[in-house]
């Protein structure tokens, strides 16, 4: 067991400028990512550039450098965090499998975001993916979908990845866009502060003149969509704009509804968190240095919310400052003239996501709660007619539906269905959503083999505990 003064989980944008700061500062860190390769979802495969990778966008070709920059000893990529302790204790599977644990002076959860579960009709049939997870395929293994590909949602990461394809010469069948025109109008409220902020607005604007200028079909404020097949998915139905219906076929479909917070780490902690009406989803409680409501447990980044790839990395650098002075590297007058500067960024990028948040709410995952066939619990095959029905037999929250139903009790821990859970309990019982909550989340964060728990020779008695 190794015992650094800092421990990252989670080697995205957020936890790669963290170890930068901690290290520069005297820090010693070691960082842990489930994934083979670290980067986290903007950065995935950026350490490994291909010609086909320069045509992903001028903010992407900087993730080399930070990875680079952030390369050292103590950082452990394929290692799952799976179970931690409240004094920031965490137990790991290395890439061989074995069980190994980190207790380190301060931990900071760099967990980042997850995609928005979408559970409509047709949503769990072979052919359907989520964009984001094509997006991490383009960026990683440079794969571009066979055939008609058609992408279906909301959200500016759908508007991404059309334009990416458009220019890896991979043109999708159809964007099929259920971004709806409230949206676009409330959007103008929460111009002037996007406005400071011309580089990302930039941005935004010109994905939607390249996929104006492509010849791909483009459908606005679609509603009503769904999927049919037999044993694979075969077409997209969805009525368009001027209440026509359209059915087109589809090799591939792509479904996102923006992005939430994967907070489980925070949650298994249970820090304290809050609802967040803009961006739809449960934030993680922070101060502005990143401490949650457990002191010593730092989290930055998307896994607190959705502020973006640059406020994740000033998040990040903010909180290795507090914590390098909690531990005595530098003195409180260093930290705020270090902090100044990402502070000052990091505000700039949090004024500009009502503007986000208002033009894209989400839309594909709600609509499907109306559908009492709908599957929303995927593990244990629960629809939202089942959950209704637990609710107005009394189950009363997210906890007490599982012995009512056994939502959210399967290998995923409620990742796909917690959200979709509290709102259709909220919509049942005429609670709010932030006092309905989600489902509690216990260690092992995902599920793990028995020989591979038994491979902790120092703490088995702890974990057994
Ligand atoms: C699929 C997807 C694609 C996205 N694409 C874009 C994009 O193209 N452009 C854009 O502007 N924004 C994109 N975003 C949003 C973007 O990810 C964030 O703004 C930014 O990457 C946040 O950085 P982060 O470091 O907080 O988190 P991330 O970059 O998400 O990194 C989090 C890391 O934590 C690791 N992790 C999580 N749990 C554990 C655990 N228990 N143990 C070990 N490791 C763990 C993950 O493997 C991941 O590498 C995307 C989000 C998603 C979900």
């Amino acid at each position: 067991m190794s015992a650094p003064d800092l421990l990252i989980i989670g080697g995205g944008s957020t936890g790669l400028s963290a170890s930068i700061v901690a290290r520069e500062l005297g820090l010693s860190v070691e960082l842990l990512d489930e994934r083979p390769a670290l980067g986290g979802n903007y950065f995935a495969g950026a350490g490994n550039p291909s010609a086909g990778k320069t045509k992903l966008g001028e903010g992407y070709a900087q993730g080399a450098d930070l990875l680079r920059k952030a390369n050292g000893p103590g950082m452990r990529n394929g290692a799952f965090a799976w179970r931690i302790e409240p004094d920031g204790k965490t137990y790991f599977i290395d890439p061989a499998g074995k069980v190994g644990s980190i207790s380190p002076r301060r931990l900071l959860i760099a967990t980042g975001a997850q995609e928005r579960p979408v559970p409509i009709a047709g949503a769990l049939l072979p052919g359907v993916m989520y964009a984001g997870a094509a997006q991490l395929m383009l960026k990683t293994f440079g794969s571009i979908p066979a055939g008609r590909a058609v992408l279906v949602g909301c959200g500016p990461l759908l508007l991404l990845l059309a334009k990416q394809l458009l220019s890896q010469g991979a043109a999708p069948a159809a964007l099929i866009e259920t971004t709806p025109r409230a949206g676009l109008l409330i959007t103008a409220t929460s111009l002037p502060a996007a406005l400071k902020v011309p580089a990302l607005l930039s941005e935004g604007l010109g994905f939607r003149s390249a996929l104006k200028k492509s010849a791909m079909a483009w459908h606005r404020q679609a509603s009503g969509v769904f999927i049919s097949g037999r044993d694979k998915a075969q077409s997209v139905t969805f009525t368009d704009r001027h209440g026509q219906r359209h059915t087109i076929m589809a090799d591939l479909i792509l479904l996102h509804d923006g992005v939430i917070p994967n907070d489980h780490v925070a949650r298994q902690l249970k820090c304290k968190e809050t609802w967040n009406p803009g961006q739809h989803c449960f934030n993680t409680t922070v101060d502005q240095w990143g401490e949650t409501s457990r002191k010593g447990i730092f989290a930055a980044g998307d896994c607190t919310g959705i502020w973006g790839v640059e406020a994740a990395r000033m998040s990040g650098e903010i909180a290795a400052l507090e914590i390098a002075r909690q531990l005595g590297f530098i003195n409180a007058d260093e930290r705020d003239r270090r902090a100044a500067e990402p502070l000052r960024q990091r505000a700039r990028q949090v004024a500009f996501r009502p503007f986000v948040e208002t033009h894209f709410p989400p839309t594909l995952a709600r609509a499907g709660f109306a559908d009492g066939d709908t599957v929303i619990c995927r593990c244990e095959m629960v629809t939202a007619g089942e959950i209704r029905l637990a609710v107005r037999q009394g189950a009363s929250g997210p906890d007490q539906l599982k012995s009512f139903t056994r939502c959210g009790m399967g290998p995923c821990q409620g990742r796909s269905c917690a959200m979709a859970v509290a709102e259709i309990i909220a919509s049942e019982t005429g609670r709010s959503i932030g006092e309905i909550g989600r489902h509690d989340i216990r260690a092992p964060l995902k599920p793990l083999p028995l020989g591979q728990i038994a491979t902790a020779r120092d703490a088995a008695e702890e974990i057994v505990a």
